[in-house]
Parts: structure tokens; sequence; C-alpha cells
């Protein structure tokens, strides 16, 4: 035992809330190149909140912001009159048909959508077979038809152009917002949007981590644009942003950023993360984050905080100058 940590059992319980789940631990956590943080959860506080809807017609946004005010044809030479279902789609009709959909999806974006439909008292129906396509978004059957709320290749690979929604979505996402599409039998009908926020200590830890001649890296299932502008945030090279990873990639991008002669600490909370944790020469779970990523991990941070890197990073080398 040192002043900074001491033996319980196998596991090594730091002052400040940092557990290591072996003595050899101490020692890899000393060892690394590189920082991998998993971006919602992790860097952000993984709180979401819905922050827009908008509804799509025609190929145009319909909020008066968007996409197609000059009154160009589309890409998709969609017809410039709205049909009249069409236009009787509104952002309420949006975001009744996404919350919908999301209310049997565990996601945290979908818990954004289903707080932000009732808080706008949005009216949430039943809705029936309900699928995950994990990464991607989700789908169920809803009282006003077969609908889908998810990313740009989820639509496409249900043969739904994404184009229309492009000015919308790109305005969103430069913002570091989450945006999602939403399709109605086989129709884009809008777009939702939720914002999450960086948690303080973030920006200061990639600091430090630099300091230290580590890369701080981020990896996330979002999209290229949002993580940029989270990262740009938060001062992490653009280099060092591994965006749209697919949840069962997680682990081979974690392959890659370690290459052959470079160890990483990956750094997660979700499900989605946990065989990264595994992959990489240290796996940290942030204490709050589910139980598969703390079981898969080797050290847990018992705050939410990931400036608690830092603190085990200095814990293990403190440690090791004493045992040797
Ligand atoms: P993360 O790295 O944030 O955990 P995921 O792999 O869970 O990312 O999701 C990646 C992307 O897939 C999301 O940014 C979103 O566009 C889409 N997606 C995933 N789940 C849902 C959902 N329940 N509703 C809408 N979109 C979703
Ligand atoms: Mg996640």
């Amino acid at each position: 035992a040192t002043p900074a940590a001491t033996m319980v059992g196998s596991t090594i319980s730091a002052t400040n809330g940092v557990l290591f789940k072996g003595a050899d631990i101490l020692e890899r956590v000393r060892d690394i190149d590189a920082v991998v943080f998993d971006k919602t959860g992790t860097l952000t506080h993984g709180d979401m909140v819905l922050t827009d809807v908008v509804s799509i017609r025609d190929g145009a946004a319909a909020d008066g912001v968007a996409a197609d005010g000059s009154g160009e044809e589309r890409p998709d030479g969609g017809a410039i009159v709205s049909d009249e279902r069409d236009s009787t789609v509104d952002e309420d009709d949006v975001l009744a048909v996404a919350a919908s959909v999301e209310s049997d999806s565990e996601h945290p974006l979908a818990q954004a959508i289903v707080e932000g439909a009732s808080e706008r008292g949005v009216e949430i129906e039943d809705a029936t077979g309900f699928e995950n396509i994990p990464g991607h978004g989700v789908r169920a059957e809803t009282p006003r038809g077969e609908a889908l709320v998810g990313n740009r290749k989820l639509m496409r690979d249900n043969g739904i152009d994404p184009d229309p929604a492009t000015e919308t979505m790109e305005r969103l996402e430069r913002e570091g917002k989450t945006a999602m599409l939403v399709a109605l039998d086989g129709k884009l009908i809008g777009v939702v949007a939720t914002a999450d926020t960086v948690r303080e200590s973030a920006k200061e830890t990639v600091v430090a981590l630099q300091d230290r001649g580590l890369d701080p890296v981020m990896l996330t299932g979002d999209n290229e644009r949002t993580a940029h502008a989270v990262a740009e945030q938060l001062g992490i090279d653009p280099d060092d942003v591994y965006a749209e990873v697919l949840p069962d990639e997680k682990a081979d991008t974690i392959e890659r950023i370690q290459g052959d002669d470079r160890r990483a600490i990956m750094v997660g909370d979700g499900v989605n993360d946990a065989p990264a944790l595994t992959t990489a020469h240290v796996g940290i779970a942030i204490g709050s984050g589910t139980d598969v990523a703390i079981e898969s991990a080797d050290v847990t941070l018992m705050r939410d905080d990931p400036a608690d890197v830092l603190k085990a990073i200095r814990i293990s080398e403190a440690t090791i100058s004493k045992v040797w």
C-alpha cells in the first residue's frame, strides 16, 4: 500500500474514488500513449435534451429557416406543390411520430425525444413492432403509419433519400447537436435534434493529457460533423476524431488506434463501449455507466468525472515509484 492507494481484496481502491481491479492494472495505466474517450456520456453529460423539431415538406424545411428558400428544384426532383397529406404534417406531427417510436427505446436520444414531446404537450401514440437498429436508429408501426427515426444511413438503407433535409441537418450538426431524420410510410417528414453539454472538466483534461504528451482521442457513433464540433470545443485534434463508428466496430477501431506499438486507455460508459474497454490496453469505466461497461473495465471512476483519468495516471505513477 502507498499513501495513494490501499488494497482491498484484489481491488485497489484509491482515495477519491478511482478503483483499480488489480495491482497489475496500476502498472499498465502508466504505460500508455493515447486516451480514447467515448463522446456521449463520457466527455459530455449524456443527458440530452430535445432542441429542434423541423418538418420537411417536398424537400424543403417548412420552418422558414432553411433548406430551399430559393424555390429551386429539389435534388430528388420532388413536386413543389404539397399533396394533401404532406401539407398537414407540421412540427408537432413530426415530434408525435418520433416520440411514438422512441417510447420503446432505451437510448438516451430516445429519452430526450419522449421527454421533449411530453413537455410540449404532444401526445405519444402507441406503437407496435418496435425494432432497434444499433448505431442507426429505430423503427415501429405507429397509428399514423410505418415510422423510422435515425441517421442518414438508416434512411438510405430503407430506400428513403435524406438529401432534402441536408441543409437542416448540417446546420444542426455544426451546432454540435445530434440531428435525426423522421420518416413515415417511406417519406421523409422531418428532423428532430438533441443537444448535450460538454462536462466542465473535459476540456482541462484534454489539455492536461496533451501537456503530458498523451493524445486525447474521441470515439463516437455520432456523425462526423457533430463529433468535430464537440472535439473543437474540447481542443481535440480533428485527426484524432473517430465518428460514425458502429457499436460492433468500436473494438476494431481501438486496435487501429493502438497499431503496433501504441497503447491506449479507453474511457467509456455504454454497453456499446464494453468490447472496446476490453480491447484497449486499459479500460476505464465511468461509475454511472452501465454494469456491462464496469464489468469490462480495468478501472472504474466512482465520480463521473473525466478528470479522474488523470488521477488514475498520477496514482499509477506514484504507486509504481514506491513499489520499485
Ligand atoms: P453513441 O456513440 O452516441 O452511443 P450510437 O451507436 O448509439 O452512438 O448511435 C449512433 C447514431 O445512430 C446516433 O447518433 C443516431 O443518429 C442513431 N441512433 C441510434 N439510436 C437511435 C435512436 N434510438 N433513435 C434515433 N437515432 C438513433
Ligand atoms: Mg455512448
